[in-house]
């Protein structure tokens, strides 16, 4: 995947729905991803779940982290398996800033290769609103931010007057 086709895949539309779901789940992180054609699959964070079980070994709560549910991560894996693959998986950073993490990195990697064909979108949400969302790429041996969206007014109101 290159930040080239990622033009396709985060189009107006798609960017509205994962602002809006980044937006409801504060104050905390909401997770999905995003398939080649643009379509979102919103996903369930299980961490205050995991938190729960087992709080030694998940000492972040769904305000700090996120995994997806295992519904969710099974329709993940069979993407790949069909002609409209994941290519971006989303996720929101409440209060922090959209910046790639020390964990974003360990969740994304498996002995230091990406564990998915896929770009990492995380969304600075400030107070409940949107700010901007970067776009993170696996190139050299690292995640680099590809692309900035800024996130404004006008572009909620322009989703908001084509659903009407
Ligand atoms: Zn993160």
């Amino acid at each position: 995947m290159t930040a080239l086709n990622d033009m396709a895949t985060l189009n107006e539309a798609t960017l509205a729905l994962i602002v809006r779901h980044a937006e409801q789940a504060y104050p905390k992180e909401c997770c999905g991803f995003v398939y080649a054609d643009g379509e979102v699959r919103a996903c369930v964070n299980i961490q205050d779940d995991l938190k729960s079980i087992d709080p030694a070994r998940y000492r972040r709560g769904a305000t700090a982290g996120y995994t997806l549910s295992v519904a969710d991560t099974l329709a993940l894996n069979r993407s790949f398996e069909t002609a409209n693959p994941a290519s971006v998986i989303y996720h929101s950073h409440p209060d922090v800033g959209a910046y790639f993490s020390q964990e974003d990195s360990d969740k994304a990697l498996f002995l230091g290769t990406p564990v998915y064909p896929v770009d990492y979108l995380v969304i600075d949400v400030r107070r409940a609103k949107a700010l901007e969302a970067k776009l993170f790429v696996w190139r050299n041996a690292g995640f680099f931010c590809a692309r900035v969206f800024p996130i404004d007014q006008s572009y909620r109101e322009a989703h908001a007057r084509r659903r009407r």
